[in-house]
């Protein structure tokens, strides 16, 4: 087992009772943290001496970052679209003129899967390098049987499920690669941690047109098949012009019995009813919440459901959700960046932090709270999101002293990754 010293952290963000300690150090034991405390230039007493002693020269750490929302499996851009809403056409003329998430379902169904799980590894290593350790990925751009299952599939070869290595080839990755990529070769890439989601109930797919009820129904069917095909959540887009709460419920308790932790887009057009959904079935997280009520948040908060706020989209949507209601009836919040290719390209949590603070009106430290342990939470993984004793050694380094410097960096960036004990180079 590989011991590694970092010492002078001027400032750690532990999110765990302790707070931030200033001048401290962690001793890192395999891919786990063993200890925490001050640094007194030696290694504490008691431990073997470590292989590696780093000097962290006064910087600010912190758990590594937990993005709790992302699309991250689609093909081609939307770029032609965007120009075009920014100068006032609506979303239902360019949908009709062949653009719209339709466009992103024709790319993504004839995209050679190869290329494929190409572009989404080049495009989740982002993540890693800009100190975001731990991403929730969702399909939802196939909206066929077969594309569903391939893209959780895909996911979990990319979260190194089918093989030993979190290390993947390009162009090796999905069903047919992943598991067969080594660690060191050239061409090889780095990817954070990822929490898998089914979301085939993402849109009604053009077969299914004036159809919601049975592309739901199907869906729901498809649900036993994503479990053993590795995801880990079952995902719905309960929202006006979407999907309804009785069709998000069948969706949700198919999930649900195939063993998936469950996950809802709700509320964010429009009030539906997708938090009240989440909160009677126990989802894990209920997401954007732009039109959340009173009400809503107090069903979370009693529910135990996480909130999974996506600061990047909401500015977009000129609405925010009410971060500080949630917060303050109990319930835990967590942070997205909401990458998707038709309205956010953001990869940098650090980014979405600073929005959290100047957009949702949270603290630093609940921003970094909800981007942390938070994010963690809500994807019931109890392993993460903390620097404490016995959690993954997941840190990042990041290019400041003070936590503050979130709030006035608009993406500060990550000095130094660490994952599972190892660092992350370039
Ligand atoms: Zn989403």
């Amino acid at each position: 087992v590989t011991t590694t010293y970092l010492r002078g952290i001027g400032r750690l963000v532990t999110g765990s009772p302790g707070g931030v300690l200033s001048d401290a150090a962690v001793l890192i034991s395999g891919e786990r943290i063993a200890w925490v405390g001050p640094d007194r230039g030696d290694p504490p007493s008691g431990w073997p001496r470590p292989d590696a002693v780093v000097d962290l020269g006064g910087g600010l750490v912190t758990p590594g970052l937990v993005d709790a929302h992302t699309h991250p499996v689609y093909a081609g851009n939307r770029f032609a679209e965007l120009a075009q809403r920014s100068e006032g056409a609506t979303y239902e003329q360019l949908a009709a003129a062949g653009g719209g998430i339709g466009s992103t379902v024709a790319a993504t169904r004839g995209a050679p899967a190869a290329a494929l799980a190409d572009d989404v590894a080049r495009r989740l290593s982002q993540w890693l390098r800009s100190g975001t350790t731990t991403v929730e990925a969702k399909t939802g751009y196939h909206l066929t049987r077969q594309g569903e299952l391939d893209a959780v599939r895909l996911l979990a070869g990319l979260a190194g499920r089918t093989g030993n290595s979190d290390v993947v080839r390009a162009g090796g990755a999905g069903a047919a690669g992943a598991g067969a990529a080594g660690t060191g070769q050239a061409g090889q890439r780095r990817l954070p941690r990822l929490a898998v989601t089914f979301l085939a109930a993402h849109a009604v797919p053009p077969e299914f047109e004036g159809r919601p009820d049975d592309y739901a129904a199907e869906a729901a069917r498809w649900c036993p098949e994503a479990a053993a095909a590795g995801a880990d959540a079952c995902d719905v887009f309960c929202d006006r012009g979407y999907f309804t709460v009785a069709q998000a419920r069948t969706v949700l308790t198919a999930g649900r019995a195939a063993g998936l932790r469950l996950r809802v887009h709700a509320d964010e057009l429009a009030r539906t009813g997708g938090a009240l959904l989440g909160a009677e079935l126990g989802a894990a997280s209920c997401d954007h919440l732009l039109c959340a009520t009173e009400d809503d948040a107090r069903a979370l908060a009693a529910a135990g459901v996480a909130a999974t706020l996506c600061p990047g989209t909401a500015l977009s949507l000129g609405r925010n959700p009410p971060a500080r209601l949630l917060a303050e009836r109990g319930v835990t919040l967590a942070l997205g960046t909401d990458h998707n290719p038709g309205t956010c390209g953001l990869t940098s949590m650090s980014l979405v932090v600073a929005l959290a603070v100047h957009g949702l009106g949270l603290s630093v430290g609940a921003a970094l709270a909800a981007a942390t342990a938070g994010g963690a939470r809500s994807l019931g993984l109890a392993d993460r999101g903390l620097v404490q004793p016995g959690l993954l050694a997941d840190l990042v380094l990041w290019d400041a002293d003070h936590e503050g410097a979130f709030a006035w960096a608009y993406g500060l960036a990550a000095a130094r990754v660490w994952k599972g004990g190892v660092e992350i180079d370039g």
